[in-house]
């Protein structure tokens, strides 16, 4: 039976759902569920002892203050559900199982050096089966896999389409394949628009709801959260401030641009020719090697040129770095604020800050699975 909002079981499936999103982000009582969701107070407490039930949430303690006890809070049981994650880029994959909580039950970087075009699907499959067998979780408790991976992509058919210099992975309709093999939901998005929702409300953020997430490896991506949602437009696509040209008459871009930001910042571009190898090579060298303190200059001069870029379109105050840059942040984000702070139009009024992001291992799996657990809870 389609599932339309005039249909009763819709509306109860909404509001559990409802329910468990905004538990997702914390404890809260049955009254303030109540007043967030909509609902009225019987209705929420009727969804909560029916949540109980089922062992997906749990009562925690009241506290004791001096108006009181404060009514009990409902919390997320850890294992209400689980998600898979995967994180692809252009130097590999990570991929884990992480439970509701954001907690990771199960994480593993797999080596794509003997993948190609005609098995690159099956080792991706063989891999999350090995996982799920491993964890044996309850199949009715998988929200799905996440998987977030370099744009552009159709994160709406499941299709990565043609990010530059990522040839395993191009033009590859990765959702509908694996949701055949796995039978199980599969949702895609832009890697660094999800780590950008994923930062959103954790202490790195430090209470930004407008902020830019740039996530620079082998490439330059950039995920924008405005007034605490995600910058989407026209067919599901987001930001791409790697491809805005900081150079008119630059160096061709792989994408057809000239002059790209990602053809001068992305790390193997920037080093090119210097004798580095890594960025990490760079920030260890950087107080005593006089090109690695070149390098640093120029990657600050570079992305903040794209950043002011970014911030003269849509008003942002914070910039999250993500990727190689999170290595030596604390030299270079201050560097990079500087640089980004003498170019701004609104420099007086509405400083920028630059700060390293949640993104480690962890939080590049969870933010994966986090598009799942997303997907699941909107019904
Ligand atoms: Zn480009």
């Amino acid at each position: 039976m389609a599932m339309t909002p005039r249909n009763a079981e819709y509306t109860k499936e909404y509001n559990r759902k409802a329910f468990l999103r905004l538990l997702r982000s914390g404890p809260l009582s049955r009254a303030e569920a109540a007043r967030r969701t909509g609902l009225t107070r019987s209705a929420a407490s009727l969804i909560a002892e029916e949540l109980l039930a089922e062992g997906l949430i749990v009562e925690t303690s009241a506290t004791e203050t001096k108006l009181g006890r404060t009514p009990v809070p409902l919390a997320l049981r850890p294992d209400a559900g689980y998600a898979v994650g995967i994180y692809l880029n252009r130097d590999g994959c990570t991929a884990g199982i992480v439970d509701i909580c954001g907690n990771t039950v199960s994480q593993q970087r797999l080596r794509m050096g003997d993948w190609d075009v005609t098995n690159k699907i099956e080792r991706l499959v063989e891999c999350i089966r090995g996982m799920l067998a491993d964890c044996q979780l309850p199949r009715e408790r998988l929200a799905g896999v996440g998987i977030s991976a370099p744009g552009p992509l159709d994160g709406e058919s499941g299709h990565i389409l043609n990010p530059p210099k990522f040839p395993l992975w191009n033009n590859t309709k990765i959702g509908p394949i694996l949701e055949a093999e796995l039978d199980m939901p599969v949702y895609l998005e832009n890697n660094a628009s999800c780590l950008a929702r994923y930062n959103l409300g954790k202490p790195e953020a430090r209470g930004s709801e407008s902020f830019l997430l740039l996530l620079v490896d082998s490439g330059v991506g950039s995920g924008v959260v405005i007034n605490g949602k995600l910058l989407k437009g026209a067919g599901y696509f987001t930001s791409e401030l790697g491809h805005t040209s900081i150079n008119y008459r630059g160096k061709r871009c792989a994408c057809g641009n000239i002059g790209c930001l990602e053809a001068y910042a992305a790390i193997p571009n920037l080093l090119q020719g210097t004798g580095f190898s890594s960025w990490r090579e760079v920030m260890d060298t950087v107080s005593f090697d006089k090109l690695a303190g070149k390098l640093m200059k120029l990657e600050a001069e570079y992305l903040s040129a794209g950043i002011v870029t970014m911030c003269n379109l849509v008003s942002i105050d914070t910039v999250l770095l993500a990727g190689d840059l999170l290595y030596g942040a604390d030299t270079f984000a201050p560097l990079l604020e500087k640089h980004v702070n003498a170019r701004s139009l609104r420099r007086e009024m509405l400083p920028v800050r630059v700060l390293p992001s949640k993104a480690g291992a962890d939080a590049l799996i969870g933010a994966a699975a986090d598009i799942a657990f997303d997907r699941y809870l909107m019904v």
